[in-house]
């Protein structure tokens, strides 16, 4: 109540504006008051989208009513039957190969984890068992635990998950260069496995990303599964694409993978939380994470996945409720369209960009995201980023590509219209007028 008490109201936009500020004396960290920031605004650009729809809101109230917990089959059946059909529905709109499906009953399967990072650091524990179990008993007696040993790679664009995933599992990581156009080789890999074998390392997994959060760049699956380790592709952002035929060709080399993930609470219309997981043989997770107390046990056990052995933890909420109602309301031609929409939308603001030599494009556009630059330095850069935010009409967030400090306009929000990205554009205009042009460019 006292927070509560404190509270004023400092401004207040609606819709159209983005920051919300409340002044919380309680909790006011330094010279900064408390903000709430908008992120379905239409005008909220920043980092990735994150999916808010009517469907999944309810799905997640009635999630929230219902209460179960399904760690096991048993526990309530209808949470594990149902994300299995989900998973399935899901991995078809993708044409993953279906290996990765329950449909195919083989030893592949999807499973809802709450966010990519987790994905890939449940993979890289499953390749890390894999590993261990495999070198342990090939070494001689006296060698110890090849835990040390063990070395992971990803290119120096993927997301900090990667790497914070090997930190919490206790293995080295190298990130490798990728070509001019952002993309990790298999011949970059395959260089650097060699060396490391050379030096007794053991090489057991790579993360591949497809889509990139600086700048939606694509890692070279076809060529990096080649290669035999344990191959985690991220999609987290660029995955909810793949359902439009005309973008499923990024994700051709798939089944050379172990793992494949994205997350359709980014840009799929699903609420937080929602990660889709699938694995080609999901024993070897559950083999890295197998325990089992008499208090889980129950008679049918083994028939089918209890989906507490795919994860860290035991609990879990009724998260496929929230991919059933989307798909049922939306359909897959809905959520193309959704889809479609906004990558139509990021192609304009390029064109805007486009017509106005104090800006140059830095990356190609493919998806939602366009990253660009005001032709001059670093410095000039963040000074304009932050005069953009400080107006609090739209809001970015920036990146950097080649070490060089890089802006990022991404269209994120399910109610962004043409009418939006010209006010925006606007934004950029307006506050570049402000600005002294560097290297001869004169202010319009
Ligand atoms: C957003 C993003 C992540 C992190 O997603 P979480 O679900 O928040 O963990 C990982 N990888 C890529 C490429 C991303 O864009």
């Amino acid at each position: 109540m006292a927070i509560i008490e404190n509270e004023k109201f400092k401004y207040c936009h609606h819709a159209s504006g983005i920051i919300l500020r409340l002044d919380i004396d309680t909790f006011r960290p330094r010279k900064h008051n408390g903000h709430m920031t908008h992120w379905h605004s239409p005008r909220f650009h920043a980092y990735f989208p994150t999916a808010s729809s009517y469907p999944a809101i309810l799905a997640d109230m009635l999630s929230g009513a219902l209460g179960c917990v399904g760690f096991s089959w048993i526990s309530s059946p209808i949470c594990t039957e149902l994300e299995m059909s989900m998973m399935d529905w899901l991995g078809k709109m993708l044409h993953l190969p279906s290996e990765f499906l329950f449909s195919s009953h083989g030893k592949g399967g999807g499973v809802i984890q709450e966010a990519a990072s987790e994905s890939t650091l449940i993979c890289m524990l499953a390749a890390r068992s894999r590993a261990i179990t495999k070198y342990s008993s090939s070494s001689s007696p006296k060698n110890k635990s090849p835990l040390n040993k063990l070395v992971a790679y990803c290119s120096t664009q993927a997301h900090s998950s990667v790497e914070k995933a090997a930190l919490l599992s206790a293995v080295k990581i190298r990130s490798l260069d990728p070509d001019t156009n952002l993309s990790l080789r298999g011949e970059t890999l395959e260089r650097a496995i060699k060396d490391d074998r050379e030096k007794g390392l053991i090489p057991f997994f790579v993360a591949a990303s497809l889509g990139t959060t600086n700048s939606c760049a694509f890692d070279n699956i076809i060529e990096i599964g080649q290669i035999y380790i344990w191959l985690h592709i991220d999609a987290a952002y660029a995955g909810s694409a793949f359902i439009c035929p005309e973008y499923r060709h990024y994700l051709n080399g798939v089944d050379k993978a172990d793992s494949f993930n994205m997350n359709p609470h980014k840009w799929l219309l699903v609420n937080s939380d929602c990660s889709a997981l699938w694995v080609k043989n999901l024993n070897l997770i559950s083999d890295a994470f197998n325990v089992d107390p008499v208090y889980l046990k129950y008679d049918k056990q083994g028939q089918i996945h209890d989906f507490r052995h795919l994860q860290i933890a035991l609990g879990r909420r009724f998260r496929s409720l929230k991919m059933w109602f989307v798909f049922r309301l939306y359909g897959l031609n809905g959520l193309q369209q959704f889809i479609r929409k906004h990558i139509r939308l990021a192609s304009e603001f390029k064109m805007m960009l486009q017509t106005d030599p104090r800006f140059q494009i830095e990356q190609p556009v493919v998806l939602g995201l366009v990253t660009f630059r005001l032709k001059g330095s670093d410095e000039l850069n963040k000074k304009y980023a932050k005069a953009i935010n400080d107006r609090r009409k739209i809001h970015i967030s920036p990146c950097s590509i080649n070490g060089r400090y890089t802006l990022r306009f991404v269209v994120c929000s399910r109610h962004t219209e043409l009418e939006d990205i010209k006010f925006s554009w606007n934004e950029f205009k307006t506050v570049a007028d402000q600005f002294p042009m560097e290297n001869g460019f004169a202010n319009h």
